[in-house]
């Protein structure tokens, strides 16, 4: 039997993990990534990788490189008052049999890094500044033309083009929109210890009237704060006022971030501010040959940490399945079939805790809901 060649369109952290994931199986493996280079599309600031995406990490041979990049935590986290007083804690859970902690933080571009090294040393190709420009997938075999002229025949296309994904329609026959769900984030790095502050040595929430802070650890040193409050769709705040305008929104929070604001947001520059946008693809998530996967089939909200985790969780799982039945039919079904529940529980708890941080869910408890999704995310995928 012939070795089967697969296009992945889309670089980012589920591409290229499905890229490794699947070269791993004796798949070849072409990437393409609108881009210019592994860094193009990734913020500076962090990223939280829960014991899930650690496991899947592992998978791909990649958790350790993270973990030694990173900074990885005794616990999941807790959860302090306006004034800064500790309230609960969040204790996250582990996977049975299984060393890893209960998460890691990292910054983007050291993952990117990790897993783009990975990816070359395995023997996928990777190709920059590139995307499709038609795709014709005839039950036999998917042709694709590409942006610089050049094109190829694959036996499967996999599109991890993120929450704009244009692979996506191809699939499902509708342009499929994401929704708002009416706040935006703020991301910003700091230093991991806060002079006359508890250590940022796990992820530390701090609920305010208006929003969410929240803080994880991404290295020895560094720490990167979100703040989630609510705006207007379609809000966009001038870059060199991006400082003034968090610090404002963080007036009256005492504590650790009380000081955050008062000391370490001085450079607009170095402050994220982004929409948070959610999508779940309807299943099943190919046609004939044609597959999604990460943001494409599933735009998380940020508030569990769970959108990379499940991005790279769906690249081992389509793996496996490509991996066990040559009827694409068959593989890709089992693909959904494994992954469809469990994106849409995390995304219905993420949708549940922004109601709740906006003030529309009095009574939730966010803790108990982040803590039964950590539960549930430790079962085997
Ligand atoms: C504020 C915020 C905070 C978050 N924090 C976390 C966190 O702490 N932990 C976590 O697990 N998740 C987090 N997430 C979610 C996480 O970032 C995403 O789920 C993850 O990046 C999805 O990876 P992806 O590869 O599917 O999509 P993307 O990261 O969007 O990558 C898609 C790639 O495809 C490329 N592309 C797009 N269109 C084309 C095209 N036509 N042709 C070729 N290439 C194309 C893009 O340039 C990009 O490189 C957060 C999200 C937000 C918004």
């Amino acid at each position: 039997m012939s070795t089967k060649n697969i296009l992945v369109i889309g670089g980012g952290i589920g591409g290229i993990s499905a890229a490794i994931a699947m070269r791993n199986k004796g798949f070849n493996v072409k990437v393409v990534e609108l881009q210019a280079d592994m860094h193009s599309s990734v913020f500076g600031v962090g990223i939280i990788q829960p014991v899930n995406a650690l496991r899947a990490l592992e998978a791909i041979g990649c958790a350790d490189a993270c973990m030694n990049a990173g900074y990885a935590t005794r616990a999941w986290g807790k959860m302090l008052d306006f004034e800064g007083k500790e309230v609960r804690e969040i204790p996250g859970a582990a996977i049975p049999g299984s060393e890893l902690p209960p998460m890691n933080g990292l910054t983007r571009p050291k993952l990117h890094e990790i897993l783009t090294k990975k990816a070359r040393e395995v023997g996928v190709v990777i190709e920059y500044s590139k995307t499709f420009t038609e795709i014709a997938d005839n039950g036999e075999n998917v042709r694709v033309a590409f942006s610089d002229g050049t094109s190829g025949v694959f036996d499967f296309v996999v599109g991890a083009d993120g929450t704009y994904s244009k692979v996506r329609t191809h699939v499902l026959g509708i342009d499929l929109k994401p929704t708002y769900n009416g706040q935006s984030a703020f991301r910003v790095n700091i230093p991991r210890r806060i002079p006359g502050q508890m250590d940022i040595d796990r992820i530390i929430l701090q609920r305010g009237p208006e929003g969410m802070a929240g803080y994880v650890p991404i290295g020895p040193e560094l720490a990167y704060m979100f703040y989630n409050s609510e705006w207007e769709q379609g809000t966009w705040l001038e870059q060199d006022s991006m400082a003034e305008v968090l610090c404002d929104k963080l007036k009256g929070f005492g504590g650790l971030t009380g000081a955050v604001r008062d000391h370490h947001i001085k450079d607009s520059s170095a402050v994220v501010f982004r929409p948070i946008d959610w999508m779940i693809a309807p299943p099943p998530w190919h046609k004939n040959r044609i597959v999604l996967l990460g943001d494409a089939a599933h735009a998380f909200l940020p508030h569990l940490g769970q959108g990379a985790a499940q991005a790279i969780e769906d690249g081992v799982v389509l793996a496996e399945c490509l991996d066990s039945s040559s009827d694409p039919d068959v593989a890709f079904q089992e693909y959904t079939d494994r992954r469809y529940e469990r994106c849409r529980l995390v995304i219905q708890c993420c949708v549940d805790i922004g109601e709740w941080e906006k003030g529309r869910k009095p009574g939730f408890d966010n803790i108990a809901a982040t803590q039964k999704v950590i539960e549930t995310m430790v079962q085997p995928i």
